[in-house]
């Protein structure tokens, strides 16, 4: 396991990379790269889909509307943002918050894996079928596999994934509000059956 130094050091030198990124379309219509946020030290990831209109101004994932309900969320699940690790597949914003498409997600991935690669979280949380599908690397129908914890390898790391919807459908519907509650709320026990840290990597 590398030093918390040393993965600061890489990590700074990946987002360096990120903020001048032109790899796919994306970088000209954003404001800026959103990068990842979060301690080093992490042992949990939360992966969303892409910053929206708020993210690409403020630079910071999961800030605007959306952000604020993941918070409540996580305090649900007994979790604290400040100690999660928080990225997104595609770090530039798409146009009028359209689906990332699959070219943009693949250019990324050298990001999204540098990221899982370098902080190697134990549990990595799929906000959204986007999320999932691309860490999965298959078809995820969301509302079938919502609230699964499975194992993944991902940037050849091993960890266990949650996957859940993208906190965004809670404020288009309260029937997604409802299970995103309960998937937190299962997340919180899971954790807190495993000591916080999901085992067998
Ligand atoms: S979305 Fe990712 S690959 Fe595309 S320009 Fe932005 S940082 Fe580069």
């Amino acid at each position: 396991m590398p030093e918390k130094g040393e993965v600061e050091k890489v990590l700074r030198q990946l987002r360096s990379e990120a903020e001048i990124c032109r790899r796919c379309g994306l970088y000209r219509t954003r404001t800026n790269v959103v990068f990842g946020v979060g301690p080093a030290s992490a042992r949990i990831m939360l992966v969303g889909e892409g910053p929206g209109f708020t993210e690409d101004k403020t630079k910071i994932p999961f800030s605007g509307a959306a952000g604020k309900y993941l918070n409540n969320l996580l305090h649900e699940a007994g979790l604290r943002r400040e100690d999660l690790y928080v990225t997104n597949v595609v770090l530039c914003r798409p146009p009028q918050n359209r689906d990332p498409l699959p070219d943009e997600i693949e250019t990324c991935r050298h990001f999204l894996g540098g990221h899982i690669s370098i902080i190697k979280p134990k549990l990595v949380v799929a906000l959204g079928r986007i999320a999932a599908r691309t860490l999965l690397g298959r078809y995820v129908g969301i509302s079938r596999e919502h609230g699964n914890l499975l194992d993944c390898t991902y940037a050849g790391a091993k960890f266990k994934l949650f996957l859940t919807y993208h906190p965004a459908a809670a404020l288009y519907g309260a029937e997604a509000k409802q299970k995103l509650q309960a998937d937190f709320k299962k997340l919180g026990q899971i954790l807190r059956q495993t000591g916080r840290e999901p085992q067998d990597r």
